[in-house]
């Protein structure tokens, strides 16, 4: 008996415990993998005439043995397949396990266990495949999280055979009901309708028995038969009409084909003709993956080409920041024996991914508008891969995803879009004003923006390292600049209070030179504020490095050779009181003036969120003055 991988069998735990209530939707996923198996094969047939293209997938019932059996004629699988396969959930190791119970629920969604839910409804399974070129069988069995065995079988062709032996009856469920035809046939129906492979079954029939000797009067006798019985359509999703199809069938469509729990935030659905044509299936999913932004996540879209699946993830549709994007793209304009290669050098290709990408930003658009409050809960999921995409590539595709981008305003206390900051901007507002932190809380307190709020103004709070990066490439929007409230000037005095400020600025000059000297090089300069109003003193950055870029790059280790580090200004406020008592220790006592320069600053560091750069120096001088 072989053990699953720890982290298998604690997901088999989950499973088999049931927490998952929906215990009917095993079949969809076995019969969606026993689709993908035939997709698999049937692309080799395309250039292999061997292949028997008699595809089906089959669902057999045994009531005496309590058995339910899917199988396909699909690629199958060796020895070792069915153990990768099936011996692993997640295959990267890599999984960051929740434990509030809450969670669960989505925990499992994430790692797309497909398979495994036949645990919710089996005790045993057995799983018999051959795979397509080979002459041997295997059977790999299982009764749950103890393990498994693997050994060799009988079976005559090429596919997979899955043999659930069903649950005894419990007060979740009743298990027998999966040896019922109509159970059965409504749950195809149900969740598997489109699969674009007959999916038989036999099923019981009744009709008049044939009867030569009849006479007039005689009753007519019935008689039981059994018939394979086509149970789905077979009409992919996509091809039927909008109209047609109901918000459920989209969302059974995308958990079933894309392995999610949860449904989608939103459908897009539409048919382009010209030059080339497609149909497009997009959905925009309700969480991110938990491996969304590590870089071997895999992403794109399924490529058809009318209705023969050429590709699964297929990269070359959709930029890197709409990775996020699920669905199908098929068109009848692409080749059929396109490959990974051949693939990039294609016309066709290349024309349904310009139109695609600008369709979609279209959709989204219009998404933003009509239902902004599910638009702000899928941004809050994906906005961050929207906003690495205003920034990547040099702003390549900065003017596609501006009005995508959502910001935390301090007016509104909720994500708003520059559109709408512009759209409200005061009349003498020169700028869109923007303040960088660690998160929203801790923004909102920043001393630097104290005036612009007491002066009515509007801040957008960005709290994401890559969000100043954005503001840098997009340097303005709707020709209105971007201005940080650490900037030195942020447009707000007359010229008439310019002056005054210069005096004033004169005549402390030397106090402020003191002050900067004090520090030791710490800072560029130190400077009377014009930004606060209760603090004393905070810290800005002259020149192109702002505080917030500086602690970016420290958290990254190694992203730099030499360390990056902002041009500091002390600011310190000139009507606050301690201001005044600076200027008596300027004549009074120099030395003194010293120690509370270092503790002005350590404090302007604090507020900042930024690490004092000598603590245990910092520490001395703190207790001195203490002690005086
Ligand atoms: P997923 O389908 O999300 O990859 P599953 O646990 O459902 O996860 O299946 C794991 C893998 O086992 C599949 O990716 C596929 O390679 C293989 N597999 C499952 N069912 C079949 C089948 N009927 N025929 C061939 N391979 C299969």
């Amino acid at each position: 008996m072989k053990q699953f991988k720890t982290e298998s069998k604690r997901i088999l735990d989950l499973m088999i415990n049931s927490i998952y209530t929906n215990k009917e939707i095993f079949l969809r996923e076995l019969i969606s993998n026993a689709s993908d198996a035939i997709d698999k094969l049937h692309f080799i047939s395309l250039t292999d005439s061997n292949v028997d293209s008699n595809f089906k997938i089959e669902i057999k019932v045994d009531k005496a043995a309590r058995t339910l059996t899917v199988s396909d004629n699909g690629i199958g699988m060796n020895k070792d397949e069915l153990e990768k396969n099936l011996g692993t959930i997640a295959e990267s190791g890599t999984l960051a396990f929740k434990n509030k119970s809450e969670e669960k629920t989505d925990l499992i969604g994430q790692f797309g266990v497909g398979f495994y839910s036949a645990f919710m409804v089996a005790k045993k399974i057995e799983v018999t495949s051959r795979a397509y070129g080979e002459e041997e069988a295997y059977r790999w069995t299982s009764s749950g999280a103890d393990g498994y065995t693997v050994e060799k079988a009988e079976k005559d062709k090429n596919g997979t055979e899955i043999k659930l032996y069903l649950r005894d009856k419990d007060e979740d469920f009743d298990y027998d009901e999966l040896l019922q035809e109509y159970y059965l046939k409504n749950l195809v129906k149900k969740y598997s309708d489109y699969i674009r492979y007959p999916i038989v079954m036999d099923v019981t029939k009744s009709r008049v028995k044939a009867n030569p000797d009849k006479k007039e009067g005689d009753k007519d006798e019935y008689e039981t038969y059994t018939e394979t019985e086509t149970l789905n359509s077979m009409v992919p999703l996509w091809k039927k009409k909008k109209t047609e199809i109901t918000p459920e069938q989209y969302n059974d469509f995308y958990k079933n084909k894309f392995h999610d729990f949860s449904d989608p935030v939103k459908v897009f659905h539409f048919t382009m003709e010209g030059n080339v044509n497609y149909t497009a299936l997009l959905f925009l999913p309700a969480h991110t993956p938990f491996d969304y932004y590590q870089k071997d996540y895999k992403r794109g879209l399924q490529l058809y080409s009318s209705g023969v699946l050429i590709m699964d993830k297929c990269e070359d549709l959709l930029a890197d920041c709409f990775g996020f994007v699920k669905g199908i793209v098929d068109s009848p304009d692409l080749s059929l024996n396109i490959s990974r290669e051949t693939l990039q050098k294609d016309r066709q290709l290349k024309a349904i991914a310009n139109g695609l990408e600008k369709k979609l930003v279209q959709e989204m658009k219009k998404f933003m508008e009509s239902d902004r409050e599910t638009y702000d809960k899928f941004f809050k999921e994906f906005g961050l891969s929207l906003k690495f995409g205003v920034y990547n590539n040099f702003g390549l595709k900065k003017e596609e995803l501006k009005d995508l981008i959502l910001f935390h305003s301090s007016t509104e206390d909720k994500l708003v879009s520059l559109k709408e900051y512009v759209g409200r901007m005061k009349a003498d507002q020169k700028y869109i004003y923007y303040a960088c932190g660690d998160s929203v809380e801790k923004i909102a307190k920043l001393p630097q923006t104290e005036i612009l709020k007491e002066k009515g103004y509007e801040i957008l709070y960005m709290p994401d390292n890559v969000d100043e990066f954005v503001v840098k490439t997009l340097m303005n929007y709707d020709e209105k600049e971007f201005r940080s409230v650490g900037a030195k000037d942020l447009g707000l005095e007359s010229d008439a209070e310019k002056e005054e400020i210069k005096s004033k600025e004169e005549e402390n000059k030397p106090l402020c030179d003191f002050i900067k000297d004090a520090l030791d090089g710490a800072v560029k300069e130190v400077r009377l504020s014009r930004r606060m109003k209760n603090n004393a003193v905070c810290l800005t950055a002259d020149g192109e490095i702002s505080l917030e870029m500086e602690k970016v790059f420290k958290a990254m280790k190694n992203a730099s050779p030499v360390p990056v580090t902002a041009e500091k200004v002390l600011e310190i406020n000139p009507d606050h009181k301690i201001f005044a008592k600076l200027k008596s220790l300027y004549d009074t006592d120099k030395e003194k003036l010293k120690n509370y320069a270092k503790i002005l600053y350590a404090e302007a560091l604090i507020t900042e969120g930024m690490e004092i750069e000598k603590p245990d120096e910092f520490v001395g001088v703190l207790t001195d003055v203490l002690s005086e």
